[in-house]
């Protein structure tokens, strides 16, 4: 059975993309037979894995809007899972969405029986809540998301989990939080420790129990379009990434 996990977050700059990457790289490399869709017209995660979007012929759009089918949008790289690429041309989708036929249900559609080729599919969304990220979330099973310890983070993560019950009831009731993670800690910052607490207190049920430290080897990687895991194998993003895959693949022995 797949699983799809939306990386969601309406907070930019908070990870999404770093995640959704090396999360991917790290199931791979974990043997589970994975997808990475990138859902942002920013094309962050494209670029990420050293293609350039401009480059990108076959990519999300295309496919969303029903140009092409999913399967030939699927590019294997050689860190051992596939990819769909996106590029700035994924703004107007969001127009031409707004008049298709179950605009919120175009990606659901479009995987259709391919996402059983796969164990995970995991979407990076954008830093909003617009029809894209709708559409990753009416599609997805889970969202897993990721925040910042600092000030505005419990603002964001209420108004997110708000449109998650909005999901629930209109689109896909068995959405289900696959857990908020903790990204870019700095232990030396007094502020993330009690944001971190913070978060303890009110959401952790929902808690992943790895923290993703700030790392400046995870903010190198993606300029020579490598996962972390490709890039440096030793460093403290490496084992906290590895340690996060550890997290999610417990959930499969349930
Ligand atoms: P956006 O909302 O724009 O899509 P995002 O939520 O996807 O952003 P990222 O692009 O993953 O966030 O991260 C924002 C910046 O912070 C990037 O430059 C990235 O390399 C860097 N970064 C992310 N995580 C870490 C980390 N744990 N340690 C150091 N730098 C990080
Ligand atoms: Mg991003």
């Amino acid at each position: 059975m797949s699983r799809i996990i939306a990386v969601a977050n309406q907070k930019g700059g908070v990870g999404k993309t770093t995640t959704a990457i090396n999360l991917t790289a790290s199931l791979a490399r974990a043997r589970r037979r994975t997808l990475l869709i990138d859902l942002d017209p920013q094309a962050n995660a494209t670029s990420g894995l050293g293609v350039m979007p401009a480059s990108v012929n076959v990519g999300i759009y295309e496919v969303l809007i029903g140009l092409e089918s999913f399967d030939k949008s699927l590019t294997r790289l050689e860190a051992g899972f596939d990819a769909v690429f996106s590029n700035k041309s994924l703004f107007g989708a969001q127009v031409e969405l707004l008049n298709m036929d179950q605009r919120e249900h175009r990606l659901r559609i479009s995987i259709g029986d391919s996402r059983d080729k796969y164990d995970y599919v995991i979407i990076d969304c954008p830093p909003v809540l617009n029809i894209l990220t709708l559409n990753a979330l009416s599609c997805a099973d889970s969202v897993l998301v990721p925040v910042q310890c600092e000030f505005f983070a419990l603002q964001g993560l209420l108004e997110l989990f708000d449109t998650v019950r909005r999901v629930q009831k209109s689109w896909n009731e068995k959405l289900e939080i696959e857990g908020i993670l903790r990204t870019m800690y700095d232990q030396r910052n007094k502020l993330s420790k009690e944001v971190s607490d913070k978060l303890v207190e009110f959401f952790e049920e929902h808690l992943f129990r790895t923290i993703i430290p700030r790392n400046v080897r995870l903010a190198e990687a993606p300029s020579h379009g490598l996962s972390v895991i490709e890039y440096d194998k030793n460093c403290t993003g490496t084992t906290a990434y590895i340690a996060l895959t550890g997290e999610l693949l417990s959930k499969e022995k349930r």
